[in-house]
């Protein structure tokens, strides 16, 4: 911060940044904002130095000169509605500086030459001249440097024609001139000030969105971080399907949903059968691989609201919600089919795969344990039995 506040640092006298791409980004930034302020002041301005026709009426009558300045009120109001519209529509300090600037010129020209062409009121023009030059500094959006040259400009040409045709003497131009610096003094003070408080905040402002974007990357990496470890602590690394415990965390929260709503609920214990022989004949790498296809052909033989976890080793676990014994049933072996129709390639091609299930149906009394030690207990029977079956609460293929 510190350093980047050093790096753009804000010149002294013209309120500017001293990095000139920065000041140049800047002023492209705050540019809709500065168009719609400038064409609202020099419509307001506009309005004001048309009015003041109205005074020269009244002092002049239809004289010539009252139509001289009616004609310069007129070119120089409607020359300001005309930039105000330009400025409206394509203004930007960033690359028209210049057009900011020409209203500023025009405006001071045309009060400049109100003093040939209504000299006896000038100390009415001397409080219209310093309100014009707070104007210039504070009410039209210009940079420091323009405004303060347009009100030096208008400051000594009104001096100079106040002299000339007014006849003011030496002493009331010194009297008159000292009023002027100090309104170009305080105006340019107050831009001064303005100027630089708008680029600190500026600067602020870009610091806090880049903190702010530096922030929002962290949170979605953390985000990512997050759902990694989350999809790491849910799935069992080799199969793919759910860990033991996130298993039993859903499988839980399923069996209390179905004994509220009070809807069947079946579970699954399947082991692979002779497993150990297969790793002992073909390794433990090729064990781990035919263990993930069995894995895969359970899940893709289950319906999409079924869940399946491994259990432990070559063992895994079903939960059926909203699923009546039969079903479940049906299922099962269709699932115990799928394993027996896996065809291994390569050298493993001819190896029989096959699966014995437990399906426990739970009743409104069991817990999640209970169906587990069930499901366990008939698996047990089925393996007893000869493997490659599917056990249900009295029934068995
Ligand atoms: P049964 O039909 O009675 O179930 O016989 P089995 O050989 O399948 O049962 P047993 O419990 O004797 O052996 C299970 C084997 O599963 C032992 C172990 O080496 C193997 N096993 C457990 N986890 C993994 C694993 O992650 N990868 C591999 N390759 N083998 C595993
Ligand atoms: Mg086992
Ligand atoms: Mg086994």
């Amino acid at each position: 911060m510190l350093s980047q506040q050093k790096q753009y640092d804000i010149h002294w006298l013209t309120g500017q940044f001293r990095d000139q791409s920065k000041e140049s980004e800047y002023r492209r930034a705050i540019e809709s904002g500065v168009r719609s302020d400038s064409r609202l002041a020099l419509l307001l301005v506009s309005v004001v130095f048309a009015m003041f026709g109205i005074t020269d009426y009244n002092l002049l009558g239809t004289t010539t000169d009252y139509y001289w300045l009616l004609s310069m009120r007129i070119t120089v109001v409607g020359t300001c509605l005309l930039l105000a519209f330009i400025i409206g529509r394509r203004g930007g300090y960033a690359s028209t500086p210049w057009l900011h600037a020409l209203p500023l010129w025009i405006l001071a020209a045309g009060t400049i030459l109100i003093v040939p062409l209504r000299p006896e009121s000038l100390s009415t023009q001397i409080t219209a001249i310093v309100v014009a030059i707070m104007a210039f500094y504070l009410l039209i959006p210009n940079l420091l440097t323009i405004a303060a040259l347009a009100s030096l400009f208008l400051s000594s040409g009104f001096l100079v024609a106040a002299y000339i045709y007014a006849g003011i003497s030496a002493g009331d131009v010194v009297r008159l001139g000292l009023l002027l610096i100090m309104s170009n003094i305080v105006g340019y003070s107050a831009l001064r000030r303005l100027e630089r408080l708008q680029r600190k905040q500026y600067l602020l402002l870009n610091e806090e969105r880049s903190q702010n974007r530096v922030l929002l990357s962290e949170i979605k990496h953390r985000k990512s971080l997050e759902a990694q470890l989350r999809m790491v602590a849910e799935h069992d690394d080799l199969t793919g399907v759910d860990s033991r415990r996130h298993f039993m965390k859903r499988a839980k929260a399923l069996l209390q949903r179905s004994r509220l709503e009070q809807t069947p609920f079946c579970f699954f214990m399947i082991d692979v059968d002779h497993f150990k022989r297969i790793n002992d004949t073909w390794g433990h790498t090729r064990g781990d691989l035919i263990l993930s296809t069995i894995a895969s052909v359970c899940q893709q033989s289950l319906r999409p609201s079924d869940i399946i976890g491994r259990f432990g080793g070559e063992e895994f676990v079903v939960g059926l919600p909203h699923t009546l014994p039969d079903d479940a049933y049906a299922v099962a072996e269709r699932l115990k089919q799928n394993v027996a129709a896996i065809a291994l390639s390569g050298e493993l091609a001819g190896v029989q795969l096959s699966v014995t299930i437990g399906v426990a149906i739970a009743t409104p009394e069991d817990d999640l344990d209970d169906l587990i030690a069930h499901a366990d207990n008939l698996l047990y029977v089925g393996k007893r039995d000869g493997r490659n079956q599917v056990v249900m609460c009295g029934e068995s293929t």
